[in-house]
């Protein structure tokens, strides 16, 4: 319902500010995924740019299809909605894919990162919403619906079986940095090679712009510090509760959970995680959330050529690490 709301209001501009040799600047926004959508590239001719604008907008609505769990009928739903049946369900690539490295995360985080916390998340948004905190019981039959290693996959046949009733997959945590990355490799399809794709705060960059040596990309640490940093060819992403929390009681819960509580983080403010791949950058920075400064130092070597920058609550204090190149 929301996805359908945010596409009736769908901005849709184009706008050539710059002109470099054969190539203008282009920048585009729309509203996908329950968050605004920019898109900013350097294309030939205004009808390639539209063209491109479209293909990459398209491609999100497709990922969207599959995996929102606010319709019924997503693929993921539908999956979910098989759980303890016994069966393998056949799945898109797209879906499988998704599930794969969520799972590989899992793996090499300790289990901070779960897809399968979607009984956890959905009793939190509830939660919220009627800004009733849920009993320990409510929390307890939530959690014993999650755990990665209750859903298998089979690489070979694309299939999935999750081996208990009531599970849901829930993919908010890396599902926009997969949908940023799906699409710049539509505007390379088109022959558009200097792009950033910032998808709600999970970004993707390829190539600088034209006659400069990377993109500047602002980011904050949830208080009053700011770094401008010149990227190109990698990803970014932040996750914060800045917006989305739960107050009770005087005390904020994270939207982000730990699975081994069932409980919205109290320490978190802000984690950036820089990675040469969207998904896994957009999966960092909710797993790093979660695992915290002292954690986060021992798992991100499981991550070759990824920097954190991430702050937390330390008492009234704030504790920050950060290995980003400055
Ligand atoms: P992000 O903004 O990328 O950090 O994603 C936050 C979303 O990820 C939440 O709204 C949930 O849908 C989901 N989520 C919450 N906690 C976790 C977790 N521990 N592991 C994986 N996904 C999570
Ligand atoms: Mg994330």
């Amino acid at each position: 319902m929301r996805n359908l709301l945010i596409t009736a209001i769908i901005l849709v501009i184009s706008v050539p500010v710059q002109l470099f040799g054969q190539v203008k600047r282009y920048s585009f926004e729309k509203g996908l995924m329950g968050s605004p959508f920019k898109l900013v590239f350097y294309a030939a001719s205004d009808s390639i740019a539209d063209e491109a604008a479209k293909k990459a907008f398209g491609r999100v609505e497709e990922l969207n299809e599959i995996m929102s769990d606010y319709r019924d009928g997503s693929e993921i739903n539908r999956l979910s909605a098989q759980s303890g049946s016994g069966k393998w369900i056949r799945v898109s690539k797209d879906l499988f894919d998704i599930l794969a490295i969520s799972r590989s995360v899992s793996e090499k985080t300790d289990g901070v990162f779960d897809v399968t916390l979607g009984p956890v998340v959905q009793m939190w948004r509830h939660a919220t919403r009627k800004n009733i905190f849920p009993s320990s019981e409510e929390i307890a039959a939530a959690r014993s619906k999650t755990g990665f290693s209750k859903m298998k996959l089979n690489a070979n046949t694309k299939s999935v079986l999750l081996t208990q009733k009531g599970m849901r997959l829930d993919i908010g945590g890396l599902g926009k940095g997969y949908a940023a990355e799906e699409a710049v490799k539509e505007l390379k399809k088109l022959g558009i090679t200097s792009a950033m794709m910032d998808a709600g705060g999970k970004i993707v960059l390829t190539n600088p712009p034209p006659g400069s040596d990377g993109w500047n990309i602002t980011i904050s640490n949830g208080s009053d510090s700011l770094k401008t940093l010149r990227l190109s060819n990698i990803a970014l992403a932040t996750s914060g509760p800045t917006y989305r929390y739960m107050e009770y009681e005087g005390v904020r819960y994270s939207h982000i959970v730990d699975p081994k509580t069932g409980i919205g983080l109290l320490f978190h403010v802000r984690t950036t995680a820089i990675s040469p791949d969207g998904t896994i950058a957009d999966a960092l920075a909710t797993a790093f959330s979660v695992a915290g400064v002292e954690k986060t130092k021992k798992i991100l070597k499981n991550f070759p050529g990824s920097t954190v920058w991430l702050v937390e609550k330390s008492g009234d204090k704030l504790a920050e690490w950060n290995t980003l190149r400055q």
